[in-house]
């Protein structure tokens, strides 16, 4: 508890504030990035299985260029936003100023260990604040790296490095020191923990949770370019990613033939032994292993299935005829199975949808732009792509986040900005203009109020 009280100090000396202190910071945070780059590729690879250039494109890479980002408009970001003064305030000037938070918490998960706990920090430092960053636990060669990377590059008074048992030291930290924010991507089980948590002290909380994201294939979809993105982004990182399609519903008249272009793309992509390929992942641990395989007898499975407990390797598997009462149609899935559901018209596709309400993610495959309206409209969901699944998250002038079961807030870009910062408004008036009628006696005044005020 004495780092977080240095840090609150540290804050409140306002070194943190000045525009020259956080671009310096951030720059510090990208050579470093730089320097542990190869310790950092080599440790996901020990957690995950991910080759170097999906981890640059998902992790280090990704979080260059979130900086690259941040650090040509922070400037800009961090300017007083001029807005207009209403009648009755006149001539008042009004403006908001971007206020950073103080000190906040990061919490992340296991699939992408560095990016999503690194990616929340960048916004976090662009906005002038400390940071504690709480790694997960349960991908700790990443973590150690991060650790070094971060106390080698950060005073502790600044950024603090925490690891741990999730369920013991954020409680410990949550419920004994007031953070100004706390950011938490993560199962949405746990994410109502740290929300109960938060609120006993009124911190506010982005949660960046879960869920299943259903990907739609119509009947007048380019069923070669869907299959070929779905599989892509499906079993990237072994199905391990919180933006994977999980499950799909194809139009009764392209079934067969998106499960042949399926089974073709996965044959190219990671060959006929994906355990020993490249491209391919690994899950992170037996728990999850065990989650996993449990879904593979919950249908009829129309390719892959095969599993290797050694490896934590779970093969590339399209699976259908699955009930809506099974666990894999209940559950969010987080693993390389992907179910295939048709469907006759788009009620029925609907409610199947419902079952999983507040989806974080939504892809649409069609050609018609009257569908892709049709369909945008009817469904509640976080984000979500057009001809393309998952890649809306890599482009930082989207918002990205949840709403309701999968979360709410959103971050990259000018959103991480804007999250970790306040809204400060303030109104400025004139002492040469002071009429009489502001003031009491109001008796007689009501016309000229209704005038006014309307
Ligand atoms: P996890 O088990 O690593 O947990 C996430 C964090 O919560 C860890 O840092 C852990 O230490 C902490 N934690 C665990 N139990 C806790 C408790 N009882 N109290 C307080 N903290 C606790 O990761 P996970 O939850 O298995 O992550 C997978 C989930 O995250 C999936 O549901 C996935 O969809 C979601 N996710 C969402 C996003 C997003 O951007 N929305 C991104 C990635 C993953």
């Amino acid at each position: 508890m004495d780092n977080l009280m240095q840090m609150r100090a540290y804050f409140e000396s306002g070194v943190t504030k000045p525009y020259t202190f956080r671009k310096e910071q951030l720059k510090k945070l990208q050579q470093a990035v730089k320097k542990y780059e190869k310790q950092l590729h080599e440790a996901l690879y020990a957690d995950l299985k991910k080759s170097p250039e999906e981890c640059w494109v998902t992790e280090t890479g990704f979080l260059l260029s979130e900086i690259t980002n941040v650090l040509k408009h922070l400037k800009g970001w961090m300017q007083p936003e001029m807005v207009g003064t209403n009648l009755l305030n006149l001539p008042s000037k009004s403006f908001v100023l971007q206020e950073p938070l103080g000190v906040v918490l990061i919490i992340s998960p296991w699939n992408y260990p560095f990016q999503l706990l690194m990616t929340p920090l960048a916004g976090a430092m662009a906005a002038g604040n400390c940071v504690v960053l709480k790694s997960s636990e349960f991908a700790p060669a990443t973590s150690a790296v991060m650790k070094q990377m971060i106390a080698e590059t950060f005073d502790k008074k600044y950024i603090l490095f925490v690891e741990g048992d999730g369920a013991v030291v954020i409680p410990e930290m949550m419920n004994n020191f007031t953070f100004d924010h706390v950011f938490y991507t993560g199962s949405t089980a746990v994410g109502k923990i740290i929300y109960k948590m938060a609120a006993e002290r009124l911190v506010p909380v982005t949660l960046e949770l879960g869920g299943k994201s259903p990907c739609i294939v119509e009947a007048d979809a380019n069923i070669k370019i869907a299959a070929k993105r779905i599989t892509m982004t499906k079993f990237s990182n072994a199905g391990q990613m919180c933006v994977a399609p999980d499950y799909v519903l194809v139009h009764e008249s392209r079934k067969d033939e998106l499960v042949a272009g399926l089974k073709k793309c996965i044959q190219k992509f990671f060959g006929d032994k994906p355990e020993e390929s490249y491209n391919y992942g690994k899950i992170i641990n037996e728990r999850q292993f065990d989650r996993l395989v449990k879904y593979l007898k919950q249908g009829e499975i129309i390719h892959g299935g095969r599993t290797d407990m050694e490896k934590f390797f779970i093969e590339p598997t399209v699976i259908s005829n699955v009930s809506m009462d099974s666990d894999i149609m209940k559950d969010e899935i987080f693993g390389p199975i992907l179910p295939i559901i048709s469907f006759g018209n788009k009620a029925e596709a609907l409610k199947i949808i419902e079952q999983n309400k507040n989806p974080l993610a939504f892809y649409l495959f069609t050609s018609s732009d009257k569908k892709e309206k049709d369909w945008l409209n009817s469904v509640a969901f976080g984000g979500g792509c057009v001809n393309n699944a998952s890649w809306h998250l890599t482009n930082h002038n989207l918002p990205f986040g949840g709403r309701g079961f999968s979360g709410s807030g959103r971050y990259h870009g000018k959103y991480s900005f804007e999250t970790f910062s306040h809204k400060k408004a303030v109104m400025k008036t004139p002492t040469w203009f002071d009429p009489a009628v502001k003031y009491p006696p109001f008796k007689g005044k009501m016309k000229l109020f209704k005038m006014v005020i309307k």
